[in-house]
């Protein structure tokens, strides 16, 4: 009998241990549009993501490891200007629905010449809103948590240096 099953990641925990480590975890290209979040405390330890944005809201900064990982990775997003009718729709990540206001396009550079855009969650919260949703169903959040873990790793694979 065939196996569907898909190997699901759990959490993943890991600490930051100073300013240079979070900003190492950027690559290059990305190190150069970090605003570090206020007020953090090093070491600092992180369920699975950590995420924050600078106080314009035009970059969203997301450090994310997955347990095959030795460090952590982090991407900047950055939020794609809407010039049209204001829309709202479905995270791609975790399925939330919301108004343009909460959910949008965020793009990033996968290299030089490549930028790849993502219908996104625009502080993504995608973890706490699986978990508020899943709570609100009475169903367990692991699941969406797996698929949501899987999304992000995916898309670290897809980047370049
Ligand atoms: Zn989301």
């Amino acid at each position: 009998m065939p196996n569907l099953s898909q190997h699901f990641q759990t959490e993943t925990y890991f600490s930051i241990n100073s300013e240079d480590e979070l900003i190492n975890s950027f690559r290059l290209r990305d190190q150069k549009k970090l605003v570090l979040p206020q007020g953090l405390i090093y070491p600092f330890n992180v369920r699975s993501y950590f995420t924050w944005q600078e106080s314009n809201a035009v970059y969203t900064y997301l450090l994310f490891k997955t347990p095959n990982w030795d460090m952590p990775r982090g991407v900047v997003f950055k939020r794609f200007a809407s010039n049209g009718e204001p829309t709202g729709g479905l995270c791609s990540w975790c399925n939330a629905y919301g108004s343009s206001e909460d959910i949008g396009m965020l793009s990033l550079h996968v290299d030089a010449n490549v930028s790849l855009g993502y219908f996104l969650c625009h502080d993504l919260r995608c973890i706490e809103k699986i978990e508020e949703a899943s709570a609100r169903a009475g169903k367990s959040p692991e699941k969406n948590i797996a698929q949501l873990y899987h999304r992000m790793a995916s898309l670290f694979e897809n980047l370049n240096k």
